[in-house]
């Protein structure tokens, strides 16, 4: 048996993680659980702009998976960048089996805004199954309300569905088959 697993990346709400559990797993037809441990971001701060690598991350990630890892999620309330990019709200490897998600500019707070705990949890969510749809090889969807059109900012996020469009899914589910498939070998 396979598992999405989760990993804390630094401090972060407990309850976030346990909350995306029951969505991911309805999504991706996988079971969803938390590894014990949690990787400290402190190797890929940048003092220069008081943020945290995500490339560096997401390799570091790799060494976290685990034999029985189908795909891993590290979640972060760290604020990741790219060199070429202000933020990131998350970064993919493309067809392989990390992803790494950030709640940092989720926040209400982040805008100067009073929290929002449900606000928070469906951008979580929403990002959470668009870079995971990126590691099954999905790219960018034209339907705006779909988990896996681009963001540039909130605003973007806030206009999907926490869900993958029919198009979306149905490449979800042939990925299936094929894992299926590597699973038997
Ligand atoms: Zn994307
Ligand atoms: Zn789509």
């Amino acid at each position: 048996m396979r598992f999405l697993h989760l990993l804390p990346v630094g401090k972060i709400e407990a309850r976030l993680l346990e909350g995306l559990r029951p969505h991911l797993t309805t999504a991706f037809g996988m079971p969803c659980r938390l590894l014990p441990n949690a990787l400290d971001p402190a190797f890929a701060f940048q003092p220069g702009r008081q943020q945290y690598h995500s490339t560096e991350i997401l390799d570091r990630l790799r060494t976290c998976v685990v034999p029985d890892t189908w795909r891993l999620l590290g979640v972060t309330a760290a604020d990741v960048c790219i060199p070429i990019l202000t933020f990131v709200f998350g970064e993919a490897q493309r067809n392989g089996a990390c992803a790494l998600v950030s709640t940092h500019r989720l926040r209400q707070e982040f805008y100067g805004l009073p929290p929002d705990s449900g606000l928070l949890e469906g951008r979580l969510l929403k990002e959470a199954l668009h870079e995971l749809g990126h590691t099954l090889d999905l790219r960018h969807c034209e339907d705006y309300t779909c988990a896996m059109a681009a963001a540039h900012s909130v605003e973007w996020i806030d206009l999907r569905a926490p869900r993958f469009c029919e198009h979306c899914r149905a490449r979800i589910a042939t990925k299936s088959l094929e894992r299926e498939w590597v699973s038997a070998r």
